[in-house]
């Protein structure tokens, strides 16, 4: 099953795919964390793209794509995966395409995750992450147990490109890039569309019906 989680950033796609690839054993890939995971590490990629990522537009399709494809190497992928944040735009869904096509695979579905920006604004700003075991949480809609601290232990943190001005830059190059997958895969009837300003529980019913699970 290869799956595609298409959306804007905070819409709940890293949420949804978490939980998808445990029920159905299936990795998240999601390109912001490999990219994050580079970063850290200070690679040669890592260190390329940071720049991209602090002031929010894409980070090159060459360095996006090495990434993946160092990713898509390894052994679990075997069965399948959900990606996420990937592809943002269309020169990234043609190489998709082309990965795929040598693989002997095709894509099983693009769902796209439909919000109003004032809700991703606020999911955004609220959002907390723990830099430990990578668990995502929101100030008020999914707060940790305790105050702060992810349900681990670790002291939660706020994305550095989560604030309100970055996350105005990654909205606009988000309409301009990857809107446009959206007739895209539309054309390729393979997307499906869910609320995503629906509770977790919802949006995850949406996702199983559009998946067929
Ligand atoms: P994305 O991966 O699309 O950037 P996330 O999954 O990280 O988005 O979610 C963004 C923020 O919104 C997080 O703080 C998350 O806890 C919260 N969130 C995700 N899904 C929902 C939902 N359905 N309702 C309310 N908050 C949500
Ligand atoms: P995300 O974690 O998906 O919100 O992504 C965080 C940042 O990583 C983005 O703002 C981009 O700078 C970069 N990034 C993630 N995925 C991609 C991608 N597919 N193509 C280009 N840049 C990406």
């Amino acid at each position: 099953m290869q799956l595609v989680f298409l959306g804007a950033p905070g819409a709940g796609k890293g949420t949804q795919a978490r939980w998808l690839s445990k029920e159905k054993g299936i990795p998240h890939i999601a390109t912001g964390d490999l990219l994050r995971s580079a970063v850290q590490k200070k690679t040669g990629p890592g260190l390329a793209a940071a720049q991209y990522m602090n002031a929010g537009t894409l980070v090159p399709d060459s360095i996006t794509l090495d990434v993946l494809k160092e990713r898509f190497a390894e052994q679990d992928t075997e069965k399948g995966y959900v990606l996420d944040g990937f592809p943002r735009n269309v020169t990234q869904a043609e190489a998709l395409a082309s990965m795929l096509q040598i693989s002997g695979w095709t894509l099983t579905r693009v769902i796209y995750f439909s919000l109003d920006e004032e809700t991703l604004v606020k999911r955004i700003s609220g959002r907390r992450i723990c830099p430990q075991c990578q668990a995502v949480y929101h100030l008020s809609e999914r707060p940790p147990r305790q105050e702060g601290r992810c349900d681990c232990g670790t002291l939660l943190i706020q994305r550095e490109d989560d604030t309100s001005e970055t996350a105005r830059v990654r909205f606009q190059v988000y309409q301009q890039e990857t809107v446009p997958l959206v007739q895209y895969y539309t054309e390729r009837h393979l997307l499906s569309a869910v609320n995503a300003s629906a509770g977790v529980e919802e949006v995850m019913r949406q996702v199983k019906q559009a998946v067929g699970c």
